[in-house]
């Protein structure tokens, strides 16, 4: 354990030393959390693209709007974007409703058109960020420039790769940088698009505190309906901004149709927030949450107590299945064990998901430990 969290500062200050990270509250274009960057999937038209501008500029809660031009498509018979003739529109934007503007980048050829337009901002897309090749490539584009750089998380759940990303862009100068938690594909069917997995972007979030994180609700879900509360979620989680696509016309979007949300209606969500403070100097909160977090720690040791003796009979048993010749693994025996564990686990309020997960990985470390008895002499 000690060795673990040593471990963990130590990676936190490297990253700390190596990286020049400018924190997102100190950029110019930070109001109040959360930051918000909003606009549609995809420029379609001029004509879309500022009508929906002029929706969010008036709406006066938008600090930074995006459209895509070069769009990643999973298949090549999709709308893939208007190329750089849309750079003009985002451009107008700016001008016309003082709205600082952000493109997508995937390659050295977008960056440069990027920043030969003068956008504000660049967002690396996760078919990109899962690709050291390109990180390289877009990492030289923008060398020294003055721009704000944000990552979506690789489509896989690797954070290495995440922080790679970060590290690379970091490395071309660049200390405007903040990740953007879009979550992650997966063969799975599962109600959102892609799996939130929170703690991957919590972790990120430990291994660099400096860096700003925001929440894409919008490619997350994959629909509309799921925005507010993976937006609440990312707010509870002190997440420090959201990237919501908004559109003037959502259902004849050409891209992300069934996720997007008009300007008025992100007005709506931005609204039933709640957003609450990570501390309070009230004395009243912090005795009682002193208390509270007591009784954690009372649990959480309960727990390990509980799980030495686990693994203590765990060991006993592999002896005793050594002595006999028995093998390790008994799947009848186990899948018994967790059914009946679902059904009482159920009853007391937890959920099946979580009694899967803690069992399986109970399941392991027994196996490892009945492992460890078999292989002695
Ligand atoms: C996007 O923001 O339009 C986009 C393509 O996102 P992602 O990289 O998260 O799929
Ligand atoms: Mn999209």
């Amino acid at each position: 354990m000690i060795t673990y969290l040593k471990m963990k500062t130590q990676n936190t200050v490297t990253a700390k030393k190596r990286l020049n990270i400018s924190p997102i509250e100190e950029w110019p274009i930070y109001k109040q959390r959360p930051l918000v960057i909003a606009g549609p999937c995809s420029a379609e038209s001029e004509e879309q693209v500022m009508r929906t501008a002029a929706g969010l500029a008036a709406s006066g809660r938008v600090d930074l709007f995006r459209a895509g031009i070069w769009k990643p498509r999973t298949r090549p018979d999709q709308f893939e974007g208007v190329g750089s003739m849309g750079l003009a529109w985002l451009r107008k934007v700016r001008e016309e409703y003082g709205l600082p503007v952000s493109v997508e980048v995937a390659t050295e050829k977008h960056v440069y058109e990027a920043l030969k337009h003068g956008l504000d901002a660049v967002w690396i897309g996760a078919r990109t960020s899962v690709n050291p090749f390109a990180l390289n490539e877009i990492a030289a584009a923008l060398k020294g420039a003055d721009i704000m750089v944000f990552i979506k998380n690789p489509i896989n759940p690797d954070l290495e790769l995440w922080i790679g990303a970060v590290e690379r862009i970091s490395k071309a100068g660049i200390s405007r940088i903040a990740a953007i938690h879009r979550g992650f594909s997966s063969w799975e069917k599962s109600s959102f698009r892609n799996q939130p997995r929170w703690q991957i972007a919590v972790e990120l979030r430990q291994r660099i505190p400096d860096l700003g994180l925001l929440c894409d609700p919008s490619h997350m879900g994959g629909d509309r309906s799921f925005i507010v509360d993976l937006s609440q979620k990312a707010m509870d989680l002190n997440y420090d901004g959201l990237m919501i696509e908004t559109h003037i016309d959502p259902s004849n979007a050409l891209s992300d149709k069934k996720q997007q949300v008009t300007p008025s209606e992100l007005v709506e969500i931005l609204d039933s927030l709640i957003l609450r403070s990570p501390t309070s100097d009230n004395p009243e909160f912090l005795e009682t949450i002193e208390d509270l977090r007591s009784q954690i720690d009372v649990y959480d040791n309960l727990l390990l107590d509980i799980l030495e003796s686990r693994m203590q009979v765990a060991e006993t048993i592999g002896r005793f299945k050594k002595e006999h010749n028995i093998t390790i693994l008994q799947s009848t025996r186990w899948k018994e064990v967790v059914g009946n564990a679902v059904e009482k686990g159920v009853r007391k309020g937890l959920t099946p998901e979580f009694i899967h997960t803690i069992l399986e990985a109970i399941h392991q470390e027994s196996i490892t430990h009945q492992m460890k008895v078999m292989k002695e002499d």
